[in-house]
């Protein structure tokens, strides 16, 4: 550290009086800290690579809600303050919630509500064949890609497939150390002189999005296609499987990649799904680590936010409602009064600044990697189409509490107002007449198999939800 000089000049002390500036978070953060936001870290990376699909992400919060005594809520259960529950929402969406002792109409629900699926390839209803030797199966892509990225990198298969009795099979295959791991072709770029004039959107069509799961054999003359049976005969062998009960399943092509920390001085982290689970590991840790039995505070981990929001596990699902109405009832209160009294911080990842494409960002609004993180007053895409366009106010009443917990906190927008776009949550939950705000970690390659985060990020909005349940 340089030594700071004595005394400021007339127009410096006006000036650091005056101006606003971002702060660096590991510039600000001595041994002990680093260490904590390192440690946080490796918690996170072991929560992520069990949690590459909203159902997985769903088993992993609930064992960790369950250590800290959080047990099953039905709708309907009678609540009494000092109350920590879960709701289970069909194994794709989780809700929980503390009950508090403060009055509802005048304190609220404080919520955090982020998401747990992630961009990935859905595997079709009816996948299976072959063709020259090799044995696909089809997929439909779910949410936001660059389809281009999803071809050549070692994939595992992810889900559940309910069998003709009735019974239920978790498939996971192709994450460890000795599994075997699925591929998506690409072609060699000895013969790409007709795909490399193609449009970035055009260079892998959906339907070549195929995976490519089989090679041997089934050894029987009297079998037309040998491959397929092979497959078939492995997936009847793990799973009691047979090519119907494709039909009963959700199998997802996740990629087989674990999180790592990335960088000689360790960082930052890469990892598939930081969006959303980077922002869904610190709501989640800081309502569990948080003891007090004052405030009622509610997590949402939703499903479904990359396409919209939209069915029974996601945002817009009346379930959300249904659970802030159920904490009123349980004090007496008016629901509608205690929507009005509640505050949301809607927890989804940012696009962080990146260097390498500087021409689609506005540096000075855009938020910075390692800076902390991120509040973003309104998301949507050209006029702020589509956005929940947070308050003066209610940004005055946030950026007040994390100046009051010393929060290291930035502000943040997708990017240039005319180079694209996109919405979270913060909509959803804002029709229910809740104050809601956008805040988030900032993510490079955001959507693609691999992406980036800071672990200053990551834990500047682990101290940021601390600091609002507070
Ligand atoms: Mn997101
Ligand atoms: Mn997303």
């Amino acid at each position: 550290m340089s030594e700071k000089k004595e005394k400021l000049s007339r127009g410096a002390e006006l000036e650091t009086k005056l101006s606003f500036k971002k702060t660096c978070y590991f510039e600000e953060c001595d041994e002990q800290k680093k260490e904590a936001v390192f440690a946080y870290a490796e918690g996170y990376k072991a929560y992520l690579d069990e949690s590459k699909t909203e159902r997985e992400a769903v088993v992993t919060s609930i064992a960790l809600a369950e250590k800290k005594g959080y047990t099953p809520y039905r709708l309907g259960d009678p609540i009494k303050p000092g109350d920590r529950k879960y709701f289970d929402n069909r194994g794709k969406s989780l809700v929980l919630f503390k009950a508090g002792k403060a009055d509802l109409e005048k304190d609220g629900v404080r919520i955090l509500a982020s998401h747990i699926d992630s961009p990935r390839l859905d595997i079709k209803q009816n996948p299976l064949y072959e063709d020259s030797g090799m044995a696909f199966l089809k997929t439909h892509y779910y949410g936001g890609i660059k389809k281009y990225q999803w071809t050549a990198i070692p994939l595992a298969l992810h889900g559940t497939v309910v069998l003709a009795d009735g019974s239920v099979k978790t498939v996971k295959i192709g994450d460890g150390e000795n599994d075997p791991v699925f591929y998506v072709n690409d072609l060699l770029p000895h013969l790409a002189r007709e795909q490399a004039q193609k449009t970035m959107g055009q260079i892998i069509d959906g339907e070549t999005l195929n995976v490519l799961v089989g090679g041997y054999p089934f050894r029987d003359d009297d079998v037309k296609e040998k491959i397929r049976l092979t497959v078939l005969s492995k997936l009847n062998e793990l799973y009691g499987m047979t090519e119907e009960d494709f039909l009963s399943a959700e199998l997802c092509a996740v990629p087989a990649f674990r999180a790592k920390d990335v960088g000689f001085d360790r960082a930052l982290v890469g990892g598939y799904g930081h969006d959303d689970k980077v922002c869904s590991y610190p709501a989640l840790t800081a309502l569990l680590d948080d003891g007090s039995d004052e405030h009622t505070v509610m997590v949402v981990l939703a499903d479904k936010e990359e396409i919209g929001s939209e069915g029974n596990t996601g945002m817009q699902c009346a379930l959300y409602e249904d659970v802030i109405n159920a904490l009123a009832a349980s004090q007496g209160k008016d629901p509608a009064a205690v929507r009005n009294a509640s505050v949301c911080l809607s927890a989804d990842v940012t696009a962080g600044y990146d260097p390498n494409f500087a021409s689609v960002y506005e540096k000075r609004n855009a938020s910075l990697v390692g800076y902390g993180t991120a509040v973003c007053k309104f998301t949507g895409s050209g006029g702020k189409s589509g956005s929940n366009d947070a308050s003066a106010e209610l940004m005055g009443r946030i950026r007040k509490i994390f100046a009051e917990n010393k929060v290291i906190w930035q502000t943040a927008e997708l990017g240039k107002v005319d180079a694209g776009g996109g919405g979270t949550v913060a909509k959803y939950v804002s029709k229910m007449n809740v104050d809601t705000v956008d805040i988030g970690v900032p993510v490079i390659s955001m959507h693609s198999p691999y992406e980036v985060i800071s672990k200053a990020d990551l834990y500047s909005t682990y101290e940021a939800f601390v600091a609002f349940l507070k």
